[in-house]
């Protein structure tokens, strides 16, 4: 078994779209970032990339690569899924809390879950997403930004 853990925070800025575990989510505001900014994935990424022990997403994806400039980071999803498989491993389950102030996420959580299980390739039951605000404190409470963090168990896989 192999655990591993991932954090991501980002600026929430105007006039950029904001996706969140691969979901695009109306919103007047969009997090700020190399890529599209999804602080989901970029958590769940370095989640693996930690149980790997294969260092984090700056190192596989560094954001001096321009071809990766305004990247959809379900392309970072899909190459941490090939790294599993190649380590004759999969996903027993995977846990993250998002945290954000606004928009409300709950109409969306049900989507954002669907397609996190969909773009790792394993069933619902195994994919967990916490939806918190941060009570008006501090930066995430003012609104300047979104963060998440994730916890992924990796088993041998079955055949
Ligand atoms: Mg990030």
């Amino acid at each position: 078994m192999r655990i591993g853990q991932g954090f991501d925070s980002h600026r929430l800025v105007a006039g950029r779209p904001l996706v969140l575990a691969g979901e695009q989510i109306p919103h007047g505001k969009g997090l700020e970032g190399h890529s599209d900014g999804d602080v989901v994935l970029h958590a769940v990424a370095d989640a693996i990339l930690g149980a790997l022990g294969e260092g984090d997403l700056g190192r596989h994806f560094p954001s001096s690569d321009a071809a990766l400039a305004g990247a959809a980071s379900r392309q970072f999803i899909e190459r941490v899924v090939g790294m599993i498989q190649a380590a004759g491993l999969e996903i027993a389950n995977l846990d993250c809390t998002l945290i954000a102030e606004a928009p409300r996420l709950a109409p969306h959580q049900e989507a954002m879950e669907s397609t996190l299980s969909e773009l790792l390739g394993v069933p619902r039951a195994r994919v967990n997403l916490k939806l918190k605000s941060n009570d008006g404190m501090g930066a995430l409470g003012r609104e300047e930004g979104m963060a998440a963090l994730a916890v992924v168990l990796l088993v041998a896989a079955d055949g």
